[in-house]
C-alpha cells in the first residue's frame, strides 16, 4: 500500500517505529517468532501493489528465517487432475484411460483426486462419511498400488494423492477403531458439537498423520501428496480431551511440520502442494508447490488468484488450479484456456481427456509443447500484472523471452526492456485483432503470427518507425516478436 509522507510522520508519532527502512511497525508488536500479535505492514515506495506485497512477503519470510524447499524439478510437469470431470466417482479405468492420453499431450503429474479411498456416495465432506482411513477402495480400485506403479513404469507419470489431512468421518475405520476421542468438539449454544476434523492438538492426530504419510509413499509407492482442506479446522476446540499444543494454530502446525519432515525423510524428492486458503507465509515452510483453489470452468478467477498467490510465493511452485472445458468448447475458447494456464505458472487440467475431439487435444498439445521449451523463462522471469483491473487481465513475464498476455481489449501502452530479445503476445481477448500503443517496437524486425493450434500463419517485417501494435491475431491465438 501507498501512503503520504506527512500519514506516515503523523502516524509514528503516536503508534508506529521504523524498524527498516521504509517499513514500519507498530510499537507495540515487539517482534517476536514466539507470540502471535497484530501489526500493520506500511510502505510509502512509489510503487504499485503487487511489488509492495512482495516486499512484505520477503520481510516475513526473512524475519521468520524462512528457507525454500528443495524443488524436483518433475515440480514444473503440466499436471492432470480427476477431480472436475469425474468428483469422486473415479475408477481404474477412467484414471488408466485419462493417464494414457495425458501422457501423450505432454502431461507429466497425475493427480488422484478424492474418490480413491471411497465408495461414491456423495459423502466427501460428510461428519458420517467415510473419509479419514486412506485405504484404496477395492471395487473401484482392484490393484490401486499396482495402477500407480503403471502409471509410472509404462507411461512415466509421476503420480501424487489427493488427502485431507484432518478429515475423520464417523463411518470410516479409523474413528471406530479408536480415533473417535482426538476429533475436535466446537461450542454451539452452549454444546459440545462433533467436528470433522481430527483435533491438531492431541497427540494422536500427529502420529495418525505420520502414520498416512508413511503409508503413501511407503506402501502405495506415491511421488507427491495434494494437502486438503486444513482450512476446515475449527477456530478452536472444545473436546474434553489432551492437548498438547496450546491452540489450534500450533497444533495444526506441528502436524504440517511432521508431514512434510515425514514425506522427504523416506522421498526426498516429494512434491507436498497445498492450495491458497491454507498455503501462506507461515506454512510454506511445509510445502514446495502452492496452488490458487477450485475455480471450475473459469480461467479468469483462476488468473486472479495466480496473481496474489505469486506475490506471496517466494521459494515455492506456483501452480494453477486445474483448468477444465467440456467437448462442445470451442478451439478458440481453448486455446485460451491453454495460455492462461501457461502465464499462470505450472500449468495443470481437470478434463474428461476421452470424451473430447482430436482438435482439443492437438490445441493442448501444441501449448504444453510450448510451455515445456520456454518452462525456464516463463516460471523464472520477473512476472508483473499491468492494470490494477480486478480479473488482472494483462500480465507479462519479462527475460530474455518475454510473454505478454493480454485478455482485455483496452491495453495500456506497453514497454519492453532493453535485455528482451524475443516476445510473444497471446490473444486471450473477444477480438482478432491486437491493437495498443508499443514503445520500443522498433527493436523488433520480424513477426510470424500463429493460430490457436500454435500453427505459424503469417509472417512479415516490421517498420523500424513503428509505434502503434495493430496486428489481425486468431482469439486464442500468439504473435512472436524477434529483433
Ligand atoms: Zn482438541
Amino acid at each position: 500500500m501507498k501512503a503520504k509522507s506527512t500519514a506516515i510522520s503523523a502516524l509514528q508519532e503516536r503508534v508506529f517505529i521504523i524498524l527498516k527502512g521504509k517499513k514500519l511497525f507498530l510499537q507495540s508488536t515487539k517482534l517476536s517468532v514466539k507470540e502471535l500479535k497484530d501489526a500493520i505492514y506500511v510502505s510509502n515506495a512509489l510503487r504499485n501493489w503487487f511489488d509492495v506485497a512482495k516486499d512484505y512477503a520477503s520481510f516475513v519470510d526473512d524475519f521468520s528465517g524462512y528457507k525454500p524447499n528443495p524443488i524436483p524439478d518433475w515440480a514444473y510437469e503440466p499436471v492432470y487432475c480427476s477431480w472436475y470431470p469425474y468428483e469422486d466417482n473415479i475408477n481404474e479405468k477412467i484414471i488408466w484411460e485419462n493417464a494414457r492420453i495425458a501422457k501423450e499431450v505432454g502431461i507429466g503429474t497425475f493427480l488422484i483426486d478424492a474418490g480413491w479411498n471411497t465408495e461414491r456416495r456423495g459423502e466427501w465432506s460428510w461428519i458420517d462419511g467415510r473419509y479419514g482411513d486412506y485405504i484404496p477402495c477395492s471395487s473401484k480400485f482392484p490393484d490401486f498400488k499396482g495402477l500407480i506403479k503403471r502409471m509410472q513404469r509404462e507411461l512415466g507419470l509421476k503420480v501424487e494423492v489427493w488427502f485431507a489431512p484432518f478429515w475423520l468421518g464417523s463411518e470410516s475405520e479409523t474413528y471406530k477403531k479408536g480415533l473417535k476421542e482426538a476429533r475436535c468438539k466446537v461450542l454451539e449454544g452452549g454444546e459440545r458439537v462433533d467436528n470433522i476434523n481430527l483435533c491438531p492438538q492431541n497427540p494422536l492426530t500427529i502420529k495418525r498423520i505420520e502414520e498416512i504419510v508413511r503409508y503413501f509413499f511407503e506402501e502405495l509407492g506415491v511421488d507427491g501428496v495434494w494437502v486438503d482442506f486444513v482450512d476446515s479446522l475449527p477456530w478452536e476446540c472444545s473436546a474434553q480431551h489432551e492437548h498438547i499444543y496450546q491452540t489450534i494454530g500450533e497444533g495444526a502446525t506441528a502436524c504440517l511440520e511432521r508431514l512434510y519432515k515425514t514425506a522427504i525423510s523416506i522421498r526426498p524428492d516429494a512434491v507436498i502442494e497445498y492450495r491458497i486458503f491454507h498455503g501462506n507465509l507461515n506454512t510454506k515452510r511445509f510445502l514446495n508447490v502452492q496452488e490458487t483453489t477450485d475455480t471450475p470452468h473459469n480461467y479468469d478467477d483462476n488468473r486472479r488468484l495466480g496473481v496474489y498467490v505469486r506475490a506471496f510465493a517466494k521459494g515455492v511452485v506456483v501452480k494453477t488450479d486445474p483448468t477444465m472445458w467440456s467437448a462442445k468448447c470451442p478451439p478458440e475458447e481453448v486455446a485460451k484456456h491453454c495460455a492462461t494456464m501457461i502465464m499462470g505458472g505450472v500449468p495443470a487440467f481437470s478434463l474428461d481427456l476421452p470424451s473430447l475431439p482430436q482438435s482439443h487435444l492437438k490445441i493442448l498439445s501444441a501449448y504444453l509443447s510450448f510451455y515445456k521449451k520456454h518452462r525456464d523463462a516463463l516460471l523464472k522471469g520477473n512476472f508483473r500484472p499491468l492494470t490494477a483491473l480486478p480479473s488482472f487481465p494483462i500480465n507479462i513475464i519479462e527475460v530474455r523471452e518475454s510473454f505478454l498476455y493480454i485478455g482485455y481489449e483496452a491495453v495500456p501502452p506497453i514497454t519492453i526492456p532493453d535485455g528482451c530479445e524475443e516476445l510473444y503476445i497471446f490473444n486471450c481477448t473477444e477480438r482478432d485483432t491486437l491493437s495498443f500503443p508499443f514503445k520500443g517496437m522498433e527493436k523488433f524486425k520480424k513477426m510470424v503470427v500463429y493460430n490457436e493450434y500454435l500453427e505459424e500463419i503469417k509472417e512479415s517485417t516490421l517498420s523500424p518507425k513503428e509505434s502503434l501494435f495493430s496486428v489481425s491475431v486468431p482469439i486464442g491465438g500468439m504473435v512472436r516478436l524477434t529483433r
